[in-house]
């Protein structure tokens, strides 16, 4: 598909959204999608920005739909047990939150005699 009338496609369904008073969507992502969409597939997004969600706006923000001779797009998220609520993106580098310092400390009293 080509660029315009993959915009068109994607603002008419946003009208269609529009219309019907849909916040909630889900990202519909092929097995075998570019890099860019892969780590959405199945992520909800909110097209309002609600709590506890992506934005509509940062998903295609980071070329989800909106990159070129995509095939990914956006339904109505209905209650889908499989959705995420953040993409999943590789990890590039280890995590400096990783918590793992929990240290038992032995108490053991040495008793002399
Ligand atoms: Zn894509």
């Amino acid at each position: 598909m080509r660029g315009q009338e993959q915009d068109v496609l994607r603002e008419t369904r946003q009208e269609r959204f529009t219309e019907l008073e849909i916040d909630l969507l889900i990202a519909n992502v092929a097995a075998d999608a570019s890099p860019i969409c892969a780590p959405w597939g199945n992520v909800v997004v909110s097209r309002s920005g609600a709590k506890g969600y992506p934005s509509l706006q940062e998903a295609e923000g980071a070329g989800v739909t909106t990159h070129n001779n995509c095939r990914s797009g956006f339904s109505a998220y209905s209650g889908d047990k499989t959705a995420q609520t953040t993409p999943k993106y590789p990890a590039k580098k280890p995590s400096s939150q990783y918590q793992n310092t929990q240290i038992q400390r032995g108490n053991e009293r040495q008793i002399r005699k």
